[in-house]
């Protein structure tokens, strides 16, 4: 691979002896009167170089220029001064003034994704952007200077930006809590944490707007809770439920859902249970877990008679309402009831019912 050519430095440029640059300038000043040039040093610079023919790209601008213009324009002087005489002493220069763009273009990036402030800072950049693809070496270290000074200023709006956004983000996690503590306050029984009447009702109905595939419903109501609450009282009744909340919580399946319907009555939707049998096995389970539950009698040691419940349940069909649904799981409730209780009934199907 061969190694890129190096551009000569300044004092790399001019090394002819004194003859041959006494002959260069024989040919480079009546160039320069013919055409009315002003020999300073910056034109002296190209027509010398102009007479040694060796640049003739720079050869092809000037007589251009001359053709173009009756006088030669300071400011094209200065950029074929720049591009063709002092080039290698600019390439530092311009590798360093390449990153500041690159730098630049980052920063600008960056920025122009942030909310607050990017349009002010977006225009100093521009015009340090502008004024840096100029190569005005002059103006070089101005230009950084004002761009440091934007980019210290939008560097302390941006931190005061993110800490209010933090500020901001704190108050909206915390106002989030407390609307999901009030949203759990609305939907929530208070005594056994589980979904209350109002919430079950309408969860079920979302379950059972799309398809009703695989949605089954289990209801079960305490045996003899009167008789309990008159024999313990109803504070302990009321740990009762709580404990039965607390099962319910912990033993409901995948997607499930259970709510307090009444005083002493409880609902879980069953979701993916597509047959009646999966849905009597959940029953089973959860009644020979009230069954098994063993209740103290708090400051003694007393454990309470065994608690059980009757179960009812029933599989959602097409056309199925909540309240077609909640009636066959009742009805299945009640045949517990009078079957002796402590059991779990099947609901009737709707094919069975019209029949
Ligand atoms: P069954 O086996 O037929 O269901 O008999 P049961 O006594 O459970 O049924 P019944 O409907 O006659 O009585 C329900 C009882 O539930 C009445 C009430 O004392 C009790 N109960 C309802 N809500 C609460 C409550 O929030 N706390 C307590 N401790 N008891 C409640
Ligand atoms: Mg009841
Ligand atoms: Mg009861």
């Amino acid at each position: 691979m061969s190694q890129p050519s190096k551009a000569p430095t300044i004092l790399e440029l001019y090394p002819e002896g004194t003859r041959e640059s006494a002959e260069l300038l024989k040919q480079a000043v009546p160039l320069m009167m013919r055409h009315d040039i002003p020999p300073n040093p910056l034109h002296y610079a190209l027509w010398y170089t102009y007479s040694r023919g060796e640049e003739p790209e720079l050869n092809r601008r000037l007589d251009k220029t001359l053709d173009d213009f009756e006088s030669f324009p300071p400011e094209t002087a200065a950029k074929l001064f720049r591009d063709f005489i002092i080039r290698g002493e600019l390439e530092e220069a311009r590798a360093g003034q390449q990153q500041v763009i690159e730098l630049v273009d980052d920063i600008e990036g960056d920025i122009s994704r942030s909310v607050v402030g990017s349009r002010n800072y977006q225009q100093s950049l521009e015009q340090g952007l502008a004024a840096l693809h100029e190569p005005l070496i002059d103006e070089l270290p101005h230009v950084l200077t004002d761009l440091q000074h934007s980019t210290q200023q939008m560097q302390d709006q941006h931190e005061k930006f993110l800490y209010r956004l933090r500020a901001a983000q704190d108050e909206i996690q915390h106002l989030r809590s407390q609307l999901e503590r009030a949203h759990l306050a609305a939907t929530l029984d208070s005594l056994t944490h589980v979904f209350n009447r109002h919430a079950f009702t309408r969860l079920l109905e979302q379950s059972l707007s799309g398809d009703h595939q695989g949605v089954a419903l289990v209801m079960l109501d305490i045996d003899h809770f009167k008789q309990f609450n008159d024999q313990y009282g109803h504070p302990l009744g009321d740990r009762v439920l709580q404990t039965i909340g607390q099962l319910l919580r912990e033993t409901l399946p995948p997607r499930a859902m259970a709510a307090r319907y009444g005083g002493e009555e409880f609902c879980v939707v069953l979701r993916e249970c597509f047959d009646l049998e999966s849905a009597r096995v959940f029953s089973e389970q959860l009644r020979l877990k009230i069954q098994s539950l063993r209740i103290k009698v708090r400051r003694t040691d007393q454990v309470l008679d065994s608690i059980t419940a009757s179960f009812g349940f029933a599989l959602a069909e097409a056309g199925d309402s909540v309240e077609s649904l909640l009636t066959r799981a009742d009805d299945a409730l009640y045949q517990a009831k009078r079957n002796g209780r402590n059991q779990a009934q099947p609901g009737p199907t709707e094919a069975e019912l019209s029949a």
